[in-house]
């Protein structure tokens, strides 16, 4: 039965799902407060405070947050209105996190399992939960005289800075095993990495200079909900939006133009543009001649090897419309792509985004105001890292950490040795949720001796740990965040005490390092004891601090929230970080790791024999991965997984909206509710990537682990083809 807390109260889901129904399309709500008692309280309350924030999610907006706090009570959270990309508006997600800040099914003190996966959780103390942690740490390192055994995968559920103390606990430990790579853009930065020599965007809020917007496989409306006020406003201003997808997503729905392309196909239409570029003389001679290497080489290959002829078929765009929008691109000034994450999660997908950054490098788009070709950015990431960087313990020997493919966890888990891998400890991760092949993740776990996580909720993963650690939500603890699109730095104050016995990474990293050292002196390196907040500014540097126009960190303290002050245009000055300083049409550096030295066409992955559809699993707009989705105001908008078919499959198959089905392949199956929708094309299926807690659904029981075209130079390990997933579905 669900517990009094659990419960919403009429008055909030009326309020909540009415306002969050109306307005989720955009994945916009106005702030929401708390119900029932706390908001009972609150209302009595002159003394209220309020809080800066900043939401730590892997989201482009990384937002800006106002709280407010009554009694001790978080009764309220609103985008900061200093912040001008966050505009005083959070999402969907964002407005929630009062309720994930107290949900009732919240971990909220360490807890044993007896028996993994059993469920048998009792709760223990914090001396026990690091005692036995030191315990099976010092035991592997007796045993195989190194902690290389013991293997740490963590990634993007939180982005603060303080964050990294997890990787610090590991550092401090000796040489460990670590998870490397990452799941979600890795070819796509190698892309850019060859082109440009890093990922570097223009300030998303440049969008406005911008007379051309090319949405390439990006969904804001849903994902950057903040980027989609700025690209309404360039809209007035009569910038004309493209929106290129497979899916006729809220975004595309909003632009002037929706072409739709058959997924994997991007690099085709681009070549194809490109085509039409040079055969019209659309080029931009004197850009190309100062600033980029290979224009002559890839003119050469597109002249000789691409029609356009040959690009509509490849994508199913009529030739008319390439080139009308290689057309309509190559003469507005000036013209913009945004570039999305899902389209590179092919294998052919470090090859398709290369082909996209040459349209705006053939155009002189780079370097200019309103221009660009735009991935991300990680140009004010400059922190000292201090959380993180620790030094070795005394005696450490061996070669430094063992790197294992975090697209390949379950498999590279198992096949490690010398020595094997026996421990895991997974932070900020849902790999059991999250990873291709889950019954070979699910295995690799089973191995293990000791599974540590630390979490905010019992999810997939957890329950296949043997300790769980609870963590604290960015309310809890202070902290600093910048994002991987705009150009803000956001602080983050403690503005609540932490929920039940719930502590920051870097106080379970000092916990840990006391009792190791009480166990065995000298076997941990990290600090065993600190202020939080001076473990903040101690991340800053004079770089950092210059880069955003800050005195000292005191100043930082007082605003809450400040714009970089420089390098807002990608590349304006020029200076490539590529090995030849220029840009790179023609790129050695991708021909040594096994690439094309141009970016030509890789042929996409057809469909194998017996599994028709490619299913895509992209965001949806109600959770980051497998955050936010167990929130009860997402479980009241939605609370059933689905897969997306087009009206005439599901003519042809018997299948209407709502009934149960089955989306199956040799590798495994997912069962769950059929809706028929036009906005996908016959040959395409389409499952949003979610971790609900009550449904026994995860789509990656589908997906196995190819990996894309690119990935390793940049991340260490290549990026992995999600959405080259062929399936077949039939009626339960
Ligand atoms: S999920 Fe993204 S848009 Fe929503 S509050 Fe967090 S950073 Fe902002």
């Amino acid at each position: 039965m669900m517990s009094e807390q659990c419960k919403l109260s009429r008055r909030t889901f009326v309020k909540g799902a009415a306002a969050a129904g109306a307005l989720a399309s955009l994945g916009l709500t106005a702030g929401y407060e708390l119900s029932g008692l706390q908001q009972a309280k609150a209302q009595n309350n002159v003394n209220a405070q309020t809080f800066r924030n900043a939401c730590p999610r892997n989201c482009y907006d990384t937002c800006a947050i106002l709280t407010t706090v009554e009694d001790g009570v978080i009764t309220k959270v609103t985008g900061n209105p200093d912040n001008t990309y966050t505009r005083g508006k959070l999402c969907v997600k964002g407005n929630s996190y009062t309720r994930m800040v107290y949900a009732p099914d919240r971990i909220k003190y360490p807890m044993r399992q007896k028996g993994r996966g059993s469920g048998n959780w009792e709760r223990i103390s914090w001396d026990e939960a690091f005692t036995e942690i030191a315990q099976n740490i010092l035991k592997i390192k007796e045993t195989y005289g190194s902690t290389l055994p013991i293997c740490l995968n963590k990634y993007s559920g939180n982005f603060d800075i303080m964050h990294y103390g997890i990787e610090g606990t590991m550092a401090s430990i000796g040489y460990t095993t670590r998870a490397i790579g990452t799941p979600c853009w890795p070819a796509g930065i190698d892309a850019q990495t060859f082109d440009f020599g890093t990922i570097y965007n223009n300030d998303p809020e440049d969008i406005l200079n911008s007379k051309y917007l090319i949405l390439w496989g990006v969904n804001p409306a849903w994902c950057a909900v903040h980027s989609m006020y700025i690209i309404e406003e360039a809209k007035k201003n009569g910038c004309k939006i493209i929106a290129i997808d497979p899916i006729l997503t809220a975004t595309a729905s909003r632009a002037d133009m929706f072409i739709q392309i058959k997924p994997s196909t991007d690099g085709a239409l681009a070549l194809g543009m490109a085509k039409y570029i040079y055969d019209n003389n659309l080029y931009d001679a004197d850009w190309l001649i100062r600033n980029a290497k290979g224009y002559e080489e890839f003119f050469g290959y597109v002249n000789n090897n691409i029609t356009l002829e040959w690009a509509a078929e490849k994508t199913g765009i009529p030739v008319a419309v390439i080139e009308q929008l290689a057309r309509e691109y190559a003469t507005a000034d000036p013209a913009n792509i945004w570039i999305g994450y899902g389209m590179q999660r092919h294998t052919n997908g470090g090859a398709n985004v290369r082909a996209i950054d040459a349209l705006a490098a053939i155009t002189g788009n780079v370097g200019k105001k309103g221009g660009g070709a735009q991935y991300a950015q990680l140009e004010t990431w400059g922190f000292n890292y201090h959380a993180m960087v620790k030094p070795q313990p005394e005696g450490t020997t061996g070669d430094g950490d063992r790197g294992i493919n975090m697209n390949n966890f379950g498999a590279d888990v198992l096949a490690a040795q010398d020595p094997p891998i026996k421990m895991m400890w997974i932070a900020a991760r849902n790999p059991v949720a999250q990873d291709p092949e889950v019954s070979v993740v699910l295995k690799a776990f089973e191995a293990m001796d000791f599974v540590v996580t630390a979490d905010l909720f019992m999810n997939d993963t957890v329950k296949m740990s043997d300790i769980v650690l609870p963590v604290t939500t960015p309310f809890e603890s202070p902290g600093v965040n910048v994002s991987y699109w705009h150009y803000w730095l956001n602080l983050n104050e403690q503005a609540i005490k932490p929920i039940g016995e719930c502590k920051n990474d870097v106080e379970i990293a000092m916990g840990l390092s006391a009792k190791m050292n009480e166990l065995s002196p000298g076997s941990c390196t990290y600090p065993t004891s600190g202020d939080l907040d001076e473990w903040v500014e101690k991340e800053f540097n004079d770089g950092i601090l210059k880069q955003f126009g800050l005195k000292d960190f005191d100043e930082l303290k007082q605003k809450g929230t400040v714009k970089a002050k420089s390098g807002l245009i990608a590349w304006e000055r020029g200076n490539f970080r590529t090995p030849s300083r220029k840009y790179e049409l023609y790129s050695e550096e991708a021909e040594k790791f096994g690439n094309h030295p141009l970016p030509v066409y890789v042929e996409e992955m057809q469909a194998p024999s017996g599994y028709p559809f490619r299913c895509i699993s992209p965001h949806w707009k109600l959770n980051i991965h497998s955050q936010f989705q167990n929130i009860d105001w997402m479980e009241a908008i939605n609370d059933q997984p689905f897969v997306e078919i087009h009206p005439n499959v599901a003519k042809r198959l018997g299948i209407q909206t709502g009934d149960a089905v089955k989306v199956y392949n040799d590798l495994g199956y997912v069962q769950l509710a059929a809706k028929i929708t036009g906005t996908i094309s016959e040959d395409t299926l389409v499952v949003y990537e979610a971790w609900y807690k009550n449904k026994n659904f995860n789509i990656n029981y589908t997906v196995k682990a190819i990996p894309a075209d690119m990935g390793a130079k940049a991340t260490g390990m290549p990026g992995i083809a999600f959405h080259d997933n062929f399936v077949n579905i039939t009626k339960v």
